[in-house]
């Protein structure tokens, strides 16, 4: 039988891209580690890239104390890690193609008004997905919604597109694509458009982040079909959940690398609970990055969310809650 879960024995590069809201929490510090022993383990390059087109909810400390938290885990990355922020000429270029070739629209709808429209009993859509409200407006439509001052975005024609992709970590996956935005009302590129055109600039092989994302990866599918591009392969990793299986949050206790050490672990004996986690060393073990490199096996690599104890968050001795 093949191995479904070793892609390839080619380098592949990977990446990281958290978004510079706060400090990392072990959920994301886990995918980062995941996705590092995917790049490093087959001998390929590894970037680190900040999403941080959201300038509201940006804080900008955050830059240093997420790079440095990789950093002191012996997470490296290639070249100078990458900013969204210093990109936006480049998405504005894809979204000015896009809208030369006919293949997105203005929408003027508001959240309220899209919600109340996916809701009606009987309709075709589920939950979040647009239901084509304004796919067909007219010239003189048009006109009247920007006089009323509408915030526009910009949305692409999916027709309803149905894409998958075998997932390395969650198996075959996919979904209908709806007509989501590439451009957000008050003008900033959105993450499906721009993860798309920043993994194929970088070259990225393998996407590994959070499978609270794989819903979107459909969408994401359909811009590297759009722009002409091979997409990536992808590998969602199980959140990290708390006793309760709320996703691991800040509130949950010493959830950062500065709570932990500040508890009396040192860097590698965090790394080794990240480790065992992912079934790649014994509990309590002290390991280094490159120890991690050489046990890597991604057939091994858990399924199931890692669910951590309160009294496990509290303490310097943490491991898996039953
Ligand atoms: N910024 C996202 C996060 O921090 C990751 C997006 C991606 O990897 O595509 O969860």
């Amino acid at each position: 039988m093949t191995d479904q879960t070793r892609p390839s024995r080619s380098p592949l590069t990977g990446r990281y891209a958290p978004s510079p809201t706060g400090r990392l929490h072990l959920g994301n510090l886990r995918t980062a580690l995941v996705s590092w022993l995917f790049a490093r383990s087959s001998g390929g390059a590894f970037h680190l890239r900040f999403e941080d087109l959201d300038r509201v909810a940006i804080r900008p400390e955050h830059y240093e104390t997420q790079a440095a938290d990789l950093e002191a885990l012996g997470l490296t990355w290639d070249g100078s890690p990458i900013r969204q922020s210093d990109r936006t000429e480049l998405y504005r270029d894809v979204i000015s193609q896009l809208q030369s070739a006919d293949l997105v629209y203005p929408c003027y709808c508001s959240r309220r008004e899209i919600r109340e429209a996916t809701q009606a009993p009987n309709g075709p859509w589920s939950h979040g997905h647009y239901p084509g409200t304004c796919r067909h407006l007219t010239t003189a439509d048009h006109r009247v919604k920007e006089a009323n001052g509408r915030p526009t975005a910009l949305r692409v024609r999916s027709h309803d597109l149905s894409l998958g992709f075998h997932d390395l970590l969650c198996g075959d996956q996919g979904g209908v694509v709806d007509d989501f935005v590439i451009q957000r009302g008050d003008g900033v590129p959105a993450y499906n458009l721009v993860v798309v055109v920043d993994d194929h600039a970088q070259e990225i092989d393998l996407v590994v982040r959070g499978d609270d994302l794989i819903s979107s990866t459909p969408r994401q599918l359909f811009v590297s079909r759009l722009l002409g591009h091979e997409p990536p392969m992808f590998a969602h990793v199980p959140l990290v959940l708390n006793e309760r299986g709320d996703r691991l949050a800040k509130r949950d206790g010493a959830v950062t690398l500065a709570d932990r050490l500040a508890l009396g672990q040192t860097p590698a004996q965090v790394l080794g609970v990240l480790a065992a986690s992912l079934g790649l060393s014994e509990i309590g073990e002290p390991v280094s990055a490159e120890d991690l490199v050489e046990r890597f096996e991604p057939s091994a690599l858990p399924r199931a969310p890692w669910r951590i104890s309160d009294e496990a968050l509290e303490t310097s001795s943490i491991g898996l809650a039953d």
